[in-house]
């Protein structure tokens, strides 16, 4: 193994935790250094505006394991995770939440496990969530029958975005076309050989949730119409159910058509056209999340941008100053100072 090819990779997405990163250093440091082998931490900064950026520079000078790659924008979670996990170098690649709720001691276990059973993959599995507040735990509850309804049973129950890959798994990842892959069902999705950890979910060590309801919303509903057809299914059973019911009304409207009694019947007809509106609107809605991916798609702009890599930095020595030999003089070069010389930023999807 070269020095270029760490053990193990740990992924960290960071959005503005100023508060959680010192103690996020104090926790996963001493794990990581126990190991006793070669090992990166990616810190993907995504698009932070308080104080995390430059906490992660100093933490860098005392760390040199501490790898600092910069999104130029925020760009949500799941994008952070893939531009970490896609820049990482090492033979196992672990991901790991900032704010302390995954404990980072799990992550020895979980590469013990994949060497020893010679597994691509292993969860972290939550087996206690009991910190969570009620609502997170009913709406993940939600999530996950869904989504293992919908996806297979292959997805694990309770398994976020907590685990350790192989080498091979990111680079299957890696050759997806997809964008805007929602990794907790795209990784089990490929097949290989897993196992999982079981762990307690901790409390947020500081600072508040960066996952709004609406973010929610949208990794559910991404989640779903990535890897599912059925609500399109389940749009034109729909239709076929709300016709059944058009046909008893129309016999109905025929009948009391008959008895000279079509004035009454307000209230059925009232209810009939909201309800027929709403199943509609529905349907639409759900056609237009699809058109929505498909748009996405034929666009094909990253997910996300790569503003800078501490990896990518190369140290070059760079002649500054450069004077002029004056005639019958031995040419005079000035000092050269090595200069820290960055990539041009490049576009990296
Ligand atoms: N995060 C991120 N970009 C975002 C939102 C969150 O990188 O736009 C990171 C965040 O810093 C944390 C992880 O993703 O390390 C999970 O976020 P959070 O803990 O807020 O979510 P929750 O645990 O509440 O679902
Ligand atoms: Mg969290």
């Amino acid at each position: 193994m070269t020095s270029r090819e760490p053990a193990l990779s740990v992924v960290v997405p960071i959005y503005n935790e100023e508060s959680v990163l010192p103690l996020l250093v104090e926790r996963l440091r001493p794990v990581l250094d126990g190991l006793g082998e070669p090992y990166e931490v990616v810190a993907v900064d995504d698009g932070s505006t308080d104080a995390t950026p430059v906490l992660l520079v100093g933490m860098r000078r005392g760390w040199p394991q501490l790898r600092i790659v910069r999104l130029r924008r925020n760009s949500g979670h799941q994008a952070a995770l893939i531009a970490g996990l896609f820049r990482a170098r090492g033979s196992y690649v672990a991901s790991i939440d900032a704010d302390l709720q995954d404990p980072p001691e799990v992550l020895v276990e979980m590469l013990r496990l994949a060497r020893d059973g010679g597994l691509d993959i292993v969860y972290g599995v939550r087996g206690d969530r009991s910190t969570d507040t009620t609502f997170k735990r009913s709406t993940a509850g939600i999530y996950y029958r869904v989504v293992r309804r919908l996806v297979g049973n292959a997805v694990p129950a309770q398994a976020g975005d907590f685990r350790l890959l192989s080498r091979a798994t990111v680079e299957a990842l890696r050759e997806l076309p997809e964008r805007r892959p929602v990794l907790r069902l795209v990784v089990p999705w490929l097949g290989f050989p897993s196992g999982e950890v079981s762990y307690v979910r901790e409390p947020r060590a500081a600072g508040s949730t960066k996952y709004s309801l609406s973010r929610m919303f949208r990794l559910a509903t991404d989640s779903i119409t990535s890897f599912s057809g059925a609500p399109l299914r389940a749009a034109t059973w729909l239709g076929a159910g709300g016709m059944l019911l058009c046909l008893v009304m129309v016999v109905f409207a025929v009948v009391m058509y008959f008895r000279d009694s079509t004035v009454t019947g307000w209230a059925s007809l009232y209810v009939a056209v909201l309800f027929l509106g709403a199943v509609q609107l529905l349907c639409l809605g759900l056609l237009g999340e699809y058109i929505a991916r498909i748009y996405a798609a034929v666009q094909g702009r990253p997910s996300y941008f790569v503003g800078s890599d501490t990896a990518d930095l190369v140290e070059e020595a760079v002649p500054v100053t450069e004077v002029p030999p004056q005639p019958g003089e031995v040419p005079v070069r000035g000092p050269e100072v090595p200069v820290l010389a960055t990539e041009a930023p490049r576009v990296v999807r």
